[in-house]
């Protein structure tokens, strides 16, 4: 494409069915703002387009689950997920909604036409039906047996054990999620899009195309799905949560989800077009206008085969540019998990670290997982906060504001003869906002926030080497030359943070008090303009850009981790059914007392075992007991047990043990001793 006029940049509809995490703003939503917020800084014409993604089973199931309708369900994850973007400042033109009347028409219009030109395929066939819910069986409305793995709680449309994508009527001993029933067959009719159709389009379009602009791990799922056979794909559901089927026969069936979700990003388009009296069309019909899908890697099928061919069928629309589709993100060597608790939450974090959103930006971009998943820890957390933000970024500029208003009363000096150095330094900021830029222009945001803090270092370095603490005792014309280029790595920097620390840029462009130059500087003035901020301007006080992360504030974010990872465990523990019943004789039979441990030694040789003597009340006996690895002898003298007394005696590795200690054991798999609450009871109680 030659120079586009201008951008229609979109990020993944998020699923209204939870918050969103920090894998999410890792994979899609920071790399989006930040190439957005670089093109408005390089005055081009961009519109940034997102919104939640409201229909589909799931949202039914837990609406049925919390007793609540599906409206209820949206409403409530859409304000969250919304005001999350907002508060870690991802700037959307729009974010709408595909619940929203705008989108069932753009969506209605859009299948409607595709209709008329006959691009779609009509097939009746039989689909799973609960006849006690009176409700045919989508997706995950049913459970079974995954054929290829045989995991046997897979639902009807994936298996998450294996990934294997099948049909519900594919799987063995299939149930319904909502009565339990095994489901009958019965006919129903569908609209179908022939995918194979469009794959010769597809391939010379993507194979022969984007061979080289596209990421090798986008190209390379494209190229399997291709080489794959492509298959038509149901349109339509028998769903009554979603949009309706306009068509003839569609009464009682809606749009599936992935058909629908898409067209959001046009109808948000629309919606922006109207409240802001713009035309939507040229940002989706005109060949000028560069496309860009933001989106994680499950996605790219959507969005590399199955949108393009809709808008493709369609006729009026152009093609994504690109489809930057990042890896998975993982926390801590584990997959983030919704329903595992595995996850940073982003309501969570701002909690936690009130006003750090710059920080988690940071980070979650200098180890995106742009080629391989990658693991956020958070000892990687605190390194890149307190080894770069503070040490380097922020060092550096409160130096600068520290020294300019501790010697000038914060007035710009002006420059006596530049030496050497200080002329290189100038020009090596000039290089910045080009080197930043190609790096975000083939979409490698690391690469880009790693020169941004390169810039940052220059300035660290150049003082440090400058030492302008010293050059004042014994040359102060020196002093001012110092603290005029170092000024200007400052502004320069207030500039070139801002797609990557957007909250940080502006608290610096206050400080250097940007908004008392003639104007705020642009992106490429960074690179023509020989002078940012000129001698005579005041700046204002030091405030603080970063704090220190102490370890025991990582250390709260593990233990909460940890804590996640015992429920879960405890969640899956699978409780033994209860034993055969026995009558009171039997229970009599067992003649357990109360007793104190009053001495413990460890067996020579075995490492599970402790030899101890008991006062049972009736007598001091040895017991051998499994506890070694859970105590040591010097834990167990003194302790108050419960004693079965009337075991018939064994020998265990020679030594007699006459009796047993009664154990049970915690989460993680530590014995506990089973023993009265209260120490005020006598040795030798009968316990019944
Ligand atoms: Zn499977």
């Amino acid at each position: 494409m030659n120079t586009p006029k201008r951008y229609t940049i979109t990020t993944a509809l998020p699923y209204t069915n939870g918050p969103i995490h920090i894998g999410h703003l890792a994979g899609v939503y920071v790399p989006a703002d930040i190439y957005v917020r670089y093109l408005r800084l390089t005055g081009n014409d961009v519109v940034f387009i997102g919104g939640s993604d409201e229909h589909g089973v799931p949202i039914t199931i837990k609406a049925k689950n919390e007793g609540v309708t599906p409206q209820d369900i949206v409403d409530k994850y859409h304000a969250i997920i919304k005001k999350s973007f907002v508060d870690f400042g991802i700037t959307y033109d729009n974010y709408s909604r595909t619940s929203a009347p705008i989108h069932h028409e753009t969506a209605s219009e859009f299948f409607k036409t595709l209709d008329a030109k006959g691009e779609f395929i009509e097939e009746t066939s039989e689909q799973l039906y609960d006849a006690q819910a009176n409700q045919f069986l989508a997706d995950r409305f049913v459970i079974g047996t995954c054929p290829k793995c045989g995991n046997e709680e897979s639902y009807g449309d994936q298996c998450e054990n294996c990934g294997t994508s099948h049909n519900a009527t594919d799987l063995i001993n299939p149930k319904s999620a909502i009565t339990g029933n095994v489901p009958t067959l019965k006919q129903t009719k569908h609209w179908y899009l022939p995918l194979d159709k469009h794959e010769a389009f597809l391939r010379e379009w993507i194979l022969e195309g984007h061979k080289k602009d596209w990421k090798p791990n986008v190209y390379g799922q494209c190229k399997s799905w291709i080489d794959d056979g492509l298959r038509p794909r149901a349109v339509t559901r028998d769903l009554d949560w979603g949009i309706p089927v306009p068509a003839e026969g569609g009464e009682g069936k809606v749009l599936y989800v992935w058909f629908d979700a898409p067209i959001g990003y046009i109808s948000s388009t629309k919606e922006w077009a109207a409240r802001e009296g713009k035309d939507w069309e040229p940002y989706w019909k005109d060949k000028d206008t560069k496309l860009v899908h933001f989106i994680g890697k499950d996605n790219i099928v959507f969005h590399c085969i199955i949108f393009p061919a809709m808008l493709k069928a369609e006729g009026s629309y152009i093609l994504p540019d690109n489809v930057p589709a990042n890896e998975f993100l993982n926390l801590e060597g584990n997959k983030l998990s919704t329903s595992k608790n595995w996850a940073v939450w982003l309501p969570e974090y701002l909690e936690d670290f009130p006003g750090q959103q710059d920080v988690l930006r940071y980070v979650l971009t200098a180890n995106a997982p742009e080629t391989k998943d990658n693991d956020f820890t958070w000892k990687d957390f605190q390194a890149r906060n307190n080894n770069e933000l503070v040490a380097i970024f922020g060092n550096f500029i409160n130096r600068v504001v520290v020294l300019t208003n501790k010697y000038y009363e914060g007035i710009v000096p002006s420059p006596s003869e530049l030496e050497q150095v200080d002329e290189e330094t100038l020009a090596t900021i000039k290089a910045y906002p080009d080197v930043i830029a190609s790096s975000i222009e083939r979409y490698r945001f690391r690469e880009a926030s790693q020169e941004m803090m390169n810039l940052a270092r220059l300035g660290n370095k150049y003082l440090a080497d400058a030492e302008p603490w010293k050059v004042i005792k014994v040359d102060a014309e020196r002093t001012k030359t110092i603290m005029y280029v170092a000024l200007q790595i400052a502004s320069a920097l207030a500039t070139l943070s801002e797609p990557f620390l957007p909250f940080t840029s502006t608290k610096l462009k206050n400080i250097l008090n940007h908004s008392n130059l003639d104007r705020e500087t642009t992106w490429k003035e960074v690179a023509t303009k020989s002078v940012l901020l000129p001698a005579g301007h005041k700046i204002g006080e030091a405030e603080l850009l970063f704090s220190k992360v102490e370890d025991e504030t990582i250390q709260k974010q593990l233990d909460k981790l940890e804590a996640s990872k015992k429920a879960n465990e405890a969640a899956n523990k699978v409780v033994e059914p209860q034993k055969d019943t026995i009558n009171f004789d039997d229970f009599t039979k067992l003649d357990m007392r109360v007793g104190t441990i009053i001495e413990a030694e460890k067996m020579p040789k075995a490492k599970k075992l402790l030899v101890l003597k008991v006062d049972t009340g009736i007598d001091v006996r040895t017991i051998v007991s499994g506890i070694a690895e859970s105590f040591t002898p010097e834990e167990v003298v003194g302790k108050r047990v419960t004693v079965l007394v009337n075991l018939a005696p064994r020998a265990l590795r020679g030594v007699e043990s006459e009796g047993m200690i009664l154990m049970t054991e915690s989460e993680d798999g530590k014995l506990v001793f089973v023993n009265p609450d209260t120490d005020n009871v006598a040795n030798g109680l009968a316990i019944s």
